[in-house]
């Protein structure tokens, strides 16, 4: 009989915590419907496991990034509807079509293909016309709309159900938002002229949080779920954080002075030292960027500073100070005393980045 050594590094998932932090969204915002986003496997956090606890709630959509992700949920027997969030690619769109998933289109050519597939088969294929009101990755831009508008009339198949838009920087520039949501207004009254909208949406988390936005009914959280605002607000406290990092102590030697640790010598020890290896590296999402940064682990109850480079598969610590220490013994890298937006920014980079880092090497573990 084969038996399976526990993994060196693992994810702790909290589900709950992911549907507390959907009631906080939902209480937030009573009168808006809302798209729970599990693109990227739920930030990481698992995509069919967090969208089958979630699917319980009454949500409208499921946000997602391409239709492998669309036929996943559907495979995996949830029953709301995927939105493919980004712009298609033409060979995803006959399944698209098929499966009855909502898609957007930003010109013509797009909207014409899902006509013919639509066609084709006999269908009524819904979209949301996406807007692009400022972010530049897609939509229509406003000043287009009319000959837009125009082309899909002559399309009998596919059906404008919503008008969706995206922030580029709601957590950056309010006064340049507050225009935004403006001309969206703008952009939404003339469409209803032409089409009956049921869901209009612009605010991912940022934007849900900071702003009212009232010529939407549906907004898109994706990070708020994960327990982190991206706002200093009123949520902060509020959310829970929904994931763990751990690992486990691998070795623990004493170097002595002026001993290099790790790939480049670039960290040099001055006295004699005692060094944990511990068994994650950036292949696990453990970021090389925080090397030399600062970055800390937690074992036993102490803080302990990460000496020299993050390798492929293990890191090394300063252990000095932590009385009691043995291999086996479990690292806290995210978690209650480490909160992944101290890495984010020990690691120059975003939250959103460090979650969806975290490998497919790291079992994760649902409670
Ligand atoms: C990823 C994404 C979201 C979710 O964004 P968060 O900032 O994580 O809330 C919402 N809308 C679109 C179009 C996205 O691509």
């Amino acid at each position: 009989m084969q038996h399976e050594s526990p993994p060196r590094a693992w994810v702790d998932v909290d589900l709950e915590a992911i549907a507390h932090n959907l009631d906080i969204a939902r209480q937030a915002l009573p009168d808006t419907q809302l798209m729970p986003v599990v693109k990227a496997g739920a930030y990481g956090h698992g995509l069919e496991q967090v969208a089958r606890r979630l699917d319980k709630d009454g949500i409208t959509f499921f946000g997602v990034a391409n239709a492998g992700e669309a036929r996943r949920l559907s495979q995996a027997g949830i029953r709301t509807k995927p939105f493919i969030l980004g712009p298609t690619f033409p060979e995803e769109r006959e399944e698209i079509v098929l499966n009855n998933w909502c898609a957007t289109v930003s010109t013509v050519e797009e909207a014409q293909h899902f006509q013919s597939l639509a066609a084709l088969y006999d269908k009524t294929f819904l979209v949301h016309l996406a807007l692009d009101t400022g972010m530049g990755r897609e939509g229509v831009l406003p000043s287009e709309m009319s000959g837009m508008i125009a082309a899909l009339k002559q399309m009998p198949n596919v059906v404008v159900d919503g008008a969706m838009s995206h922030f580029p920087c709601a957590d950056e520039d309010v006064p340049y938002t507050q225009d935004e949501i403006t001309l969206f207004s703008d952009c939404v009254a003339e469409l209803k002229q032409h089409f009956r909208l049921r869901f209009c949406h612009i605010a991912a988390s940022a934007g849900e949080l900071g702003y009212e936005i009232p010529a939407a009914n549906l907004a898109r959280p994706g990070l708020l779920l994960y327990g982190v605002a991206p706002m200093a607000s009123i949520y902060d406290g509020v959310l829970r954080p929904t994931l763990k990092l751990s690992s486990r102590v691998s070795l623990v030697r004493t170097l002595p002075a002026g001993h290099g640790v790790s790939y480049g010598r670039t960290y040099c020890t001055t006295e004699p030292t005692r060094v944990a290896t511990i068994g994650i590296g950036y292949a696990d999402g453990w970021n090389r960027h925080l090397s030399g940064k600062g970055a800390r682990v937690y074992i036993n109850g102490h803080y302990c500073p990460m000496l020299g480079r993050v390798t492929m598969d293990q890191i090394m610590a300063d252990v000095s100070h932590v009385p009691f220490i043995a291999p086996g013994d479990e690292v806290e890298l995210i978690g209650p005393n480490i909160p992944v937006t101290e890495i984010a920014r020990l690691a120059e980079t975003i939250v959103w980045e460090i979650f969806t880092g975290l490998g497919p090497r790291l079992p994760r573990l649902y409670h």
